[in-house]
């Protein structure tokens, strides 16, 4: 059984080392250089590679049920496992899994040793020309070569991180075999306010624990805390990443999408009027504006929603009634900033999007070409930041690289 994987990523990995191991003779064909680059990218180089506890609400596809489906064939703990008999340490940080050496050259490594372990072909710098169905089977041609392939797995990955979209992309060819595509947009990315760029000059290199809530077209879509990061262009951070693939889709359908920005999460409305009161009371009149707000919010921010509200951080106090205080305040709770767009695919962590999830079997077959099977993130599923994507690499690597092996042959 002669099994072509075409990209050379975490999940086309993943499928080769388990289709090897159930008997195929495996051939990768890798666009770039070197298999498995992104991987040293991940986790800022040390490669967060799966998480403490893998849910369903940790997976948005627009079908349904990626975890109990897929998720569970090959979850957090055997991919924990996995690792762990390739003798690679882990070490956890908050639920996030890296390897004990903090180098994601340990994972890619590790794999690389697997894949030769296991006697799999690896042609890099290999981008196929076409793929095309041939009786049972699959031709590819590559330059003057043409290679068949009893199954195919298709692994090309997204648009996501990529500088240069070079060659034909994993969709291309989806799409050439019969396969709709969920919009494909960037996701785990940073949100840009195009409209206010003076203010974001102004704060830009804030951190700061915040809650942001997201709306599209008015009504609230989703809802983040973490630490959030202030830039010249717009606002990033984990939550931020978190609510980009809803923004995305807002942006995409051309919709009105706006963040309200609460950054004292910790405070109800009451209590934190309740402490605005306590210290106007005991405020003498004659100090200085900003030195009413100082000790609630970082300095830049603090000026900010000074400004905001129509205030002179250097007149005294006195100057403004108590509503005008309270106003630039409240405004501290519930800062609403129109979003203008996502950075581009280069800076995003994944592609939300991508072939359509009913259009394959629980194996990760197409349901449309025999024999042609997927993995990773050209299907339609992503994953919240915390190791999730690389989970579902993972997975779907497992999941179409042991049922493309197992599939029978038409008997001749
Ligand atoms: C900066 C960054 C940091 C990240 N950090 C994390 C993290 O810490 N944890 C986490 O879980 N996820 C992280 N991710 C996401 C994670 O890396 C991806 O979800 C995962 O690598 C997807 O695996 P894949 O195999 O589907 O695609 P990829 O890893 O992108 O692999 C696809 C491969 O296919 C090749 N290819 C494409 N087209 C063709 C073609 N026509 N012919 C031949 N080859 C082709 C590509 O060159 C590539 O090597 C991060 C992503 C980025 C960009």
């Amino acid at each position: 059984m002669k099994i072509g994987i075409i990209g050379g990523g975490a999940s086309g990995i993943m499928a080769a080392i388990i289709a090897a191991d159930s008997g195929a003779e495996v051939t990768i064909l890798e666009k770039k250089d070197r298999i498995g680059k992104k991987i040293l990218a991940t986790g800022n180089g040390k490669c967060n590679f799966t998480n403490k506890i893998v849910e369903k609400d940790d997976y948005i596809s627009q079908k349904e049920g990626i975890y109990q489906n897929y998720i569970s064939q090959f979850d957090e703990k055997r991919v924990l496992h996995f690792f762990a008999e390739q003798g690679m340490l882990a070490k956890e940080k908050s639920g996030y899994f890296y390897p004990r050496s903090e180098q994601a050259s340990t994972v890619l490594d590790v794999l690389r040793k697997k894949l030769q372990e296991k006697g799999v072909t690896v042609l890099t710098e290999s981008c196929p020309d076409s793929l095309k169905r041939q009786g049972e089977g699959f031709v590819v041609r590559l330059g003057k070569k043409t290679l068949f392939f009893h199954h195919l797995i298709l692994a090309c990955g997204s648009f996501a991180g990529e500088k240069l979209q070079e060659g034909i992309s994993g969709y291309d060819y989806a799409q050439k075999f019969g396969h709709t595509l969920v919009p494909v947009v960037p996701a785990l990315v940073q949100l840009r306010a195009d409209h206010d760029r003076e203010v974001f000059k102004a704060i830009a290199g804030v951190r700061c624990e915040a809650k942001i809530t997201l709306y599209i077209e008015g009504k609230m879509r989703a809802r983040e805390r973490g630490e959030l990061q202030l830039t010249d262009y717009g606002i990033s951070g984990i939550p931020v990443f978190q609510l980009s693939r809803h923004a995305a889709y807002g942006f995409h359908t051309q919709k009105k999408v706006k963040a309200s920005i609460d950054f004292l999460p910790e405070y109800d409305d009451g209590e934190w009027e309740g402490l605005i009161r306590e210290k106007w009371e005991g405020f003498n009149p004659q100090a200085l504006t900003e030195d009413f707000f100082l000790g609630f919010l970082n300095k830049k921010l603090n000026l900010h929603f000074i400004r905001k509200a129509g205030l002179k951080p250097q007149q005294p106090m006195g100057n403004y009634s108590y509503e005008q205080i309270l106003q630039a305040c409240l405004q501290m709770k519930n800062w609403e900033v129109e979003l203008t767009g996502t950075n581009p695919f280069a800076s995003a962590q994944v592609c939300a999007g991508g072939v359509s999830m009913d259009e394959v079997t629980l194996q990760l077959e197409s349901r449309k070409v025999k024999g042609l099977f997927f993995a990773g993130e050209i299907l339609d599923v992503d994953g919240r930041c915390g190791g999730y994507n690389l989970q579902w690499a993972w997975t779907s690597g497992y999941i179409a690289g042991k049922a493309a092996a197992e599939r029978r042959l038409p008997s001749v």
